[in-house]
């Protein structure tokens, strides 16, 4: 017999598409690439692609190619970017499936160019240029190198420049004009090279809703798209959260007070409590370091978790909420009613950021798209 899921993820598919046309709107008449690795930051690839594409999205952002083969599967057929480059023996499939890597090897170029030579096509690729972000692409001052090497590989199309923020999430830093002006200068390079990019690019979402980089005509939002706030300094923007994760109470039990409250008995209860039992934990993605700071949403109202959260279990004191019965629905994130567990609300407590909730909780749970 199949068992119903303890946890459940709803996903609000009105919600992407608001939040999608909220992009549009700060877009102002540039385009736009839906990032949807990491199967949409947890809310499912698939969906939310298609959905997107329905919104008008140009193209579309994973990490790596396995990320890719689903949404072509599933009749995306916009240019799908891979931004983790391709590992060797992928090359094929690269071709097969239509993807544009974001090159930042040059040995990679060579071996799409002998492949696209073959199949007698122009394979597209997005040059990835390393600003200062001090992660992948290649560096400033290897740019006329690699772009004699480029001029080189006539089965290559260089059909966009691209480049990442590091500190976008900071609304006043300077550092992201530091690092348009230097995009800027290599653009420069890029075209005095002989290269017409189609697109050229920068912001995610943090500098999609803060800065305006005349020069790029194409945005990359991801968290965005999902109801993340790209950063502290966002949340006044009209942002719906996407993803909602539900469960029920199993148990409800009072308990004196002085009671040890599960493994390690890191929480004894201060008073007579009534503690409700729910069957989420690490195992479906809620992190054990919600342990006695963690919150959901019960009827509406705020509730404290406490006690370590187990593999399978959380425990939540509902003392002040006396009408709560066995089966009552548990919000873990997202909405309940009027009430909201935002992802970087509850990211914030256990010292991390609401991309990493989301994919927790998103890869453990089944998904219900509504
Ligand atoms: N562009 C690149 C290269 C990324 O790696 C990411 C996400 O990590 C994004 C865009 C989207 O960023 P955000 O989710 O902050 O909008």
């Amino acid at each position: 017999m199949d068992s119903l899921p303890a946890t459940r993820i709803e996903i609000d598919l009105d919600a992407l598409r608001h939040n999608f046309r909220l992009a549009g709107e700060y877009a102002a008449g540039r385009d736009l690439l839906a990032v949807v690795k990491a199967d949409a930051y947890g809310h499912g690839a698939v969906r939310a692609a298609q959905t997107l594409a329905g919104e008008g999205a140009e193209l579309f952002g994973v990490a790596h190619l396995g990320e890719a083969a689903p949404l072509r599967q599933a009749g995306i057929d916009r240019p799908i970017l891979l931004f983790c480059g391709v590992r060797p023996g992928e090359e094929d499939q690269v071709l097969k499936l239509r993807l544009t890597p974001m090159l930042f090897d040059l040995g990679l170029a060579e071996r799409l160019d002998g492949l696209a030579a073959n199949a007698g096509i122009r394979q597209p690729v997005h040059l990835k240029i390393d600003t200062g972000m001090g992660r992948v692409g290649f560096r400033p001052e290897e740019l006329p190198e690699v772009l004699e090497r480029l001029r080189q590989l006539s089965h290559l199309e260089l059909e966009g420049v691209v480049s990442h923020l590091a500190l976008a999430d900071e609304r006043d830093n300077p550092f992201s004009e530091e690092q348009y002006a230097c995009f800027r200068a290599c653009l420069r390079q890029v075209r005095e090279a002989g290269f017409s990019p189609r697109w050229v690019h920068l912001s995610n979402s943090a500098a999609l809703y803060s800065r305006d980089f005349p020069e790029c005509n194409l945005s990359r939002p991801g968290i965005s798209l999902y109801g993340g706030l790209p950063g502290p300094g966002f949340a006044d923007l009209d942002l719906r959260p996407v993803m909602h994760v539900r469960s029920s109470i199993a148990q409800l039990k009072q308990v004196p007070a002085g009671t040890g409250v599960s493994y390690g008995h890191r929480f004894t209860t201060g008073r007579p409590t009534r503690l409700a039992a729910v069957p989420v934990g690490y195992a479906d993605g809620y992190s054990r370091r919600f342990s006695n700071c963690g919150e959901v949403l019960i009827r509406g109202c705020r509730m404290p978790v406490v006690g370590t959260v187990c593999m399978n279990w959380t425990l939540v004191d509902v003392t002040d909420l006396p009408e709560v019965a066995v089966g009552d629905r548990v919000t873990f994130l997202g909405r309940d009613g009027d009430a909201l567990l935002r992802g970087s609300d509850l990211a914030a407590k256990i010292g991390t950021i609401d991309y990493e909730l989301y994919c927790s909780l998103g890869s453990h749970n089944e998904r219900v798209y509504e």
